[in-house]
């Protein structure tokens, strides 16, 4: 059987605020030299950093958990449960094949 993919709802724009000032201009993954805003040119600004999700919203993601009521979904979405990291570290913690071994639970939450 295969499950039916998750709708990915907005993160309030609250907690992506919260996320980006915690980030103190870095991706959270330790020792990421890559900075969340690059100048692309003088006074040019482009963000370098992805919302990412601690539980994989897909099923057969890295760390899934399937939600089944609005609630789950929620808390799937809460600031706790999310990190910033840059396109490369966010490639690698959501990788199918090896983004939960690399990067389980208890490191991301770290
Ligand atoms: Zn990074």
């Amino acid at each position: 059987m295969v499950e039916k993919r998750e709708k990915r709802r907005n993160i309030p724009a609250p907690i992506q605020a919260a996320l980006w000032a915690l980030s103190n201009g870095r991706c959270y993954a330790p020792d990421c030299p890559f900075p969340v805003i690059f100048e692309v040119r003088p006074g040019v600004y482009k963000k370098n950093a992805q919302i990412a999700h601690i539980y994989g919203v897909q099923p057969g993601s890295a760390r899934h958990r399937p939600c089944h009521t609005p609630e789950e979904e929620q808390k799937r979405d809460s600031f706790r449960d999310l990190i910033l990291l840059c396109p490369a570290h966010h490639a690698k913690v959501d990788d199918k094949k090896t983004g939960a071994d690399l990067y389980p639970l208890e490191l991301l939450f770290e």
